[in-house]
C-alpha cells in the first residue's frame, strides 16, 4: 500500500507535497518522496527528485526542502508490495528524462499482468528496478512516442495493464491523476487559489486547506495545469472493485473514502458487532491506533459507554509490526509497540476489538501480555470477515500459507492466539454495513476476505 499526492501551481510546491504525504504516512512508512518542477522564463524549467527509505518526518526536513524548488511536483509514500521494501531504487517517485524532459511517476496499487507484458509489449525493453510502477511508465513512454497527446498515451498504457492503479505523473507544465476503471485505490483532488492538489485520501487534501474535495472518477486520466479547468480522458468501464480494506483498515479516519466516511465506517461496524456478538467483560479496549472506532461503535453498541482507553496504549513511532519481516522480529514487535497499564488489568475480562487477524502475532502477543498481567479472560472481536487471501492488488496481507484463517477454523485460531473467545463478523452482514453507508456493495473489493480474484 502507498499514498501519492501531486500538486501544480502551487508556491513552494515541495512544502505542500510534504505536508500531505505526512498527513498519508498511515499508507507506508518503508519509504517517501518528492519530485518536483521549477518553471523558468522563456518555457524552461529544473527538475530536481529526492527519495529517502524512512518515514516523512524523518526524511523530508527543512533542508530537503530547500534542495526542492518548484511550483509543481509529486510525492509518495511507500508501503512495499509488489517488490522488495529494502531496495532504494524501487523508491518513488520513479522518473525518466526523454530528450531532457523529465517524467516523474509515483503509484498505488499492484499490476497483476507485469510478466505477461514483459513477454509481448515490453519484450526487450530494458529495466533497471523490480517495481511494477516501471513497467508502467516505460509503456507510456513508448505511446507517447508515437506521436500521441500524454493523457492519451497513458489511457492507452493503462488499458493494457491489469490490477490496480491511483498514480500522479508530472512532466513540465502538466499533471495528471490516473485511476484505473475499477477504481480499487482511492484518489481525490480540489482547487488551491489558481492551481490544484491531488492526494490518495481526503485527509491530506484537508491538511493543506482544501475541504471541497472531489474523487477522481475510476477509469479516468485527469489533466492539470495553472489556471485551467482539468481535462478528462475516459477509459472503457469496467465493474468496479473498490477495496473495502481501505475504509476497514487503511484509510485514516477523518478521511472519506469511496463516498463513505471512514470513522463513521467503523462505528457502524463496530455497533453491528456489539448487536450480533455481545461479548460479556470488564473492559473494552480498542487495539490501537487503528481498532479505537472500531471499539468506539462496539462499547457504544453494547452498553451505551466508550470504550476503556487507558488498558493498553501504543508507544511512540515503533511503526506497523505487520511490516516487519521476520517472525522473531514481529514478537519483539508487539511489546516494543504497546505499552500494558497493568493495574487496570488484573483480576478483569478484557474484550479486545481489532480491524482484523492476519497472521496472529498482533492477537497471540496481546494476549499473552494480559495474562502475564493477570486479565482472568481475554476475548478477541474482529467487526469483519476473516482473512483467507493475500491481496493482489496492493495490500501487503502476508502469504495465503501464512495466513490463519487460510487453513484453520475460527475455534482453530481462537487455541492458536490462547484466547477465551473469538468472534468475526459474516461477509454479509459486513456487506450489510456497506449498504447503510451509502456506497453499493456489489462495488466492492473482498478478495482478501472471499480468495476471488477479478485480475
Ligand atoms: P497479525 O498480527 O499478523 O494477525 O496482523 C493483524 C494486525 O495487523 C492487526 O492489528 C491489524 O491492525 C494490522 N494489520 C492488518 N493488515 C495489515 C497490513 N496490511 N499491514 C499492516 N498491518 C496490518
Amino acid at each position: 500500500m502507498c499514498g501519492v499526492v501531486g500538486a501544480i501551481g502551487v508556491q513552494e510546491a515541495a512544502l505542500t507535497l510534504s505536508i500531505m504525504l505526512h498527513a498519508l504516512q498511515n499508507r507506508g512508512r518503508d519509504g517517501c518522496g518528492i519530485s518536483v518542477i521549477q518553471s523558468k522564463d522563456g518555457g524552461d524549467w529544473r527538475f530536481h527528485c529526492e527519495t529517502f527509505a524512512g518515514t516523512v518526518a524523518h526524511s523530508i526536513t527543512g533542508k530537503v526542502l530547500k534542495r526542492l524548488p518548484g511550483d509543481s511536483g509529486i510525492g509518495h509514500t511507500r508501503y512495499a508490495t509488489a517488490a522488495n521494501s529494502d531496495g532504494r531504487e524501487n523508491l518513488q517517485p520513479l522518473f525518466f528524462q526523454v530528450d531532457k524532459r523529465p517524467f516523474a511517476i509515483a503509484h498505488n496499487g499492484n499490476f497483476t499482468n507485469i510478466e505477461a507484458l514483459e513477454a509481448t509489449e515490453l519484450r526487450g525493453t530494458p529495466v533497471n528496478t523490480a517495481s511494477d510502477t516501471e513497467r508502467f511508465l516505460r509503456l507510456i513512454l513508448r505511446e507517447h512516442r508515437s506521436e500521441r497527446s500524454l493523457p492519451q498515451s497513458v489511457a492507452r498504457a493503462l488499458s493494457k495493464m491489469q490490477g490496480s492503479c491511483s498514480a500522479v505523473l508530472h512532466t513540465p507544465g502538466s499533471l495528471l491523476a490516473i485511476r484505473d476503471s475499477t477504481g480499487n485505490r482511492p484518489l481525490y483532488w480540489g482547487k488551491t487559489g489558481s492551481g490544484y492538489a491531488i492526494a490518495s485520501e481526503t485527509c491530506a487534501l484537508d491538511a493543506i486547506g482544501i475541504f471541497e474535495v472531489q474523487e477522481v472518477p475510476p477509469g479516468t486520466v485527469m489533466v492539470f495545469a495553472k489556471n485551467r479547468e482539468p481535462q478528462l480522458v475516459e477509459l472503457p468501464k469496467q465493474p468496479l472493485r473498490m477495496c473495502t480494506f481501505e475504509l476497514l483498515y487503511f484509510g485514516f479516519p477523518t478521511s472519506t473514502i469511496f463516498g463513505v466516511p471512514v470513522s463513521q465506517f467503523r462505528h457502524e461496524l463496530g455497533r453491528k458487532m456489539a448487536q450480533l456478538h455481545p461479548v460479556v467483560g470488564d473492559l473494552i479496549v480498542g487495539i490501537p491506533d487503528s481498532a479505537m472506532e472500531l471499539a468506539v461503535g462496539y462499547a457504544s453498541g453494547l452498553n451505551g459507554k466508550l470504550p476503556n482507553e487507558d488498558v493498553i496504549k501504543r508507544r511512540h513511532d515503533t511503526g506497523r509490526t505487520f511490516i516487519l519481516q521476520r517472525q522473531k522480529m514481529r514478537e519483539m514487535a508487539v511489546s516494543r509497540k504497546f505499552s500494558f497499564n497493568t493495574p487496570l488489568i488484573r483480576g478483569k475480562r478484557v474484550v479486545l476489538i481489532d480491524d482484523s487477524l492476519v497472521r496472529g502475532t498482533t492477537s497471540r502477543g496481546i494476549t499473552d501480555s494480559l495474562r502475564r498481567r493477570g486479565a482472568k479472560e481475554v476475548h478477541w472481536v474482529i467487526p469483519s470477515p476473516p482473512i483467507v487471501a493475500s491481496c493482489l492488488y496492493g495490500i501487503n496481507t502476508a502469504n495465503s500459507s501464512q495466513l490463519l484463517a487460510a487453513h484453520m477454523s475460527v475455534e482453530e485460531m481462537r487455541q492458536e492466539i490462547t484466547a477465551d473467545s473469538l468472534s468475526f463478523l459474516s461477509l454479509q452482514d459486513f456487506q450489510e454495513v456497506i449498504t447503510s453507508q451509502g456506497m453499493d456493495k456489489e462495488h466492492g473489493c473482498y478478495s482478501c476476505m472471499t480468495g476471488e480474484y477479478w485480475h
